[in-house]
């Protein structure tokens, strides 16, 4: 029986809150350290006290700069985290801009709470604040992909592009004489600028702990709703409003409605940026394709050398709060690409209270919407939405546009997996339950893989 073990921390029976901790008996590394977003059930696991002491994990791995999966290192540091945070060098940039986004929203939403008065907590609290953010970003430790790199006395970690977001990686890892492969998020091998996820190592693993969002499902080839629906709205003379994940998802949506302008299929009409995250990040997706950077592929840069290709020359960057609160005054056509993606905070949810209650208007909806969340809530058809304590009736058009998926589907999935040599075990995460039973299911039956979901917390000892 071997002394390594892998402990589920987040991510069961859930897509947010990813964190595995692996545990050699000299040492204790966490992949991943993301908040839990979604229903209050689920984000209530982000004050329950963190299993392990923080001040005992000796380093962070970290795939990628969503919050899910970076969003509770503040945490971790105030705890008395002390390690180093081991990601590439965009994962670092990119987490650096959403980890203050993430305690700026938290310390406005406890404000907020406060001014409104109904919290249980008098004062109601942040997680986290600003300065503890720009604390943890001081131990993050930039590396680069395909090198070795040890964290622990016994740990060592490869980095892989994984084709999901600018800096996003798939981690090899090595413990104590157990190998590991987490997915991390695995992107598609479609995505408009990034190149596609390097190829799964040979194998075998001693254990693989695979992302299965899409896991029950086969994303379908893009169709023309989402041009059809933006001019659908222009017709009745109403505005789009697209809620976007701030970093990837706000680059796809404005390259593909640059390519729509140029080609004729939309007409010209004004796009807002509404996020501050979501331009901060923006200049790290030109910085990427300007430097010719090996994650950005070479036709993308080619063809946009020296131009912008975000910008179809109606972009316009809205920054400051009052440029956010002109949106109000606008009566013609426009498109707003605000945050947050689920539409769980951030200035989109004030276009929404603005935006709901008009049929002329319509909301697409990009992105992942996990349960709980007021995207989800639209998606699924609901007939008024709570914003800030007040019930908003529904009247726009809402769309779905599921084709922009930067995760894989589970056939994209498997392909990729099944280049590796069959796995001691492969645990299947990052899904909600259903997601990851099918996922699960396919990879034993179509692979005799000896595929687990885990359960909340569970401890497995990896032979
Ligand atoms: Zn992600």
């Amino acid at each position: 029986m071997s002394d390594v073990t892998l402990q589920f921390l987040g991510a069961t029976h859930t897509v947010t809150g990813s964190r595995f901790l692996i545990s050699t008996g000299t040492s204790k590394v966490l992949i991943d350290a993301g908040l839990f977003q979604g229903t209050n059930e689920i984000r209530a696991l982000n004050w329950e006290p963190f299993p392990t002491k923080a001040s005992t994990i000796d380093a962070i791995i970290l795939t990628h700069a969503h919050l899910d999966h970076c969003g509770y290192i503040p945490l971790l540091v105030k705890q008395g985290f002390t390690g180093k945070i081991y990601c590439t060098t965009f994962t670092r940039d990119l987490a650096e801009v959403v980890l203050l986004d993430s305690a700026h929203i938290q310390e406005e939403d406890a404000k907020y709470t406060d001014r409104k008065g109904y919290s249980s907590h008098k004062p109601a609290l942040p997680l986290y604040t600003i300065e503890d953010a720009q604390k943890a970003i001081k131990q993050f430790e930039p590396i680069d992909f395909r090198v070795n790199q040890n964290v622990a006395t016994d740990v060592a970690v490869t980095f892989h592009p994984s084709g999901h977001i600018l800096g996003a990686s798939f981690a090899e890892i090595a413990a104590a004489g157990k190998t590991f492969l987490f997915t991390g998020d695995l992107g598609r091998p479609l995505h408009p600028a990034l190149v596609p996820p390097d190829p799964i190592p040979a194998g075998p693993f001693s254990a693989i702990v695979t992302e299965s969002t899409y896991g029950d499902r086969i994303h379908e080839t893009p169709t023309s709703e989402f041009a059809d629906a933006i001019n659908a709205t222009i017709k009745r003379g109403g505005i789009i409003l697209i809620p976007a994940f701030a970093v990837d998802r706000t680059e796809v949506i404005l390259m593909k409605l640059r390519e729509l302008i140029e080609n004729n299929t939309i007409p010209q009409i004004p796009v807002y940026v509404d996020s501050p995250m979501a331009l901060a990040s923006l200049k790290f997706y030109r910085d990427a394709i300007d430097t010719r950077s090996p994650e950005i592929r070479p036709d993308v840069a080619d063809q946009w050398a020296g131009q912008d290709p975000f910008d179809a020359g109606n972009l316009h960057e809205m920054r400051t709060v009052e440029e956010s609160k002109s949106l109000n005054d606008i009566h013609s056509p426009a498109i707003i690409v605000s945050a947050s993606g689920m539409a769980s905070g951030g200035r989109v949810v004030h276009h929404l209270a603005q935006l709901l209650p008009f049929d002329k208007n319509t909301v697409i909806l990009v992105g992942y919407q996990a349960i709980g969340t007021r995207g989800r809530s639209l998606g699924d058809g609901a007939e008024h939405v709570t914003i800030h304590g007040e019930s908003v009736p529904v009247r726009a058009q809402i769309v779905k546009a599921e084709a922009f998926s930067v995760h894989a589907d589970g056939q994209e999935l498997e392909d990729w997996l099944k280049k590796t040599e069959k796995p001691h075990a492969v645990y299947v995460v990052h899904g909600e339950p259903e997601s990851a039973d099918i996922f699960a299911k396919r990879l034993h039956n179509e692979l005799q893989w000896n595929a687990i979901v885990p359960e909340p917390n569970q401890t497995v000892a990896i032979n």
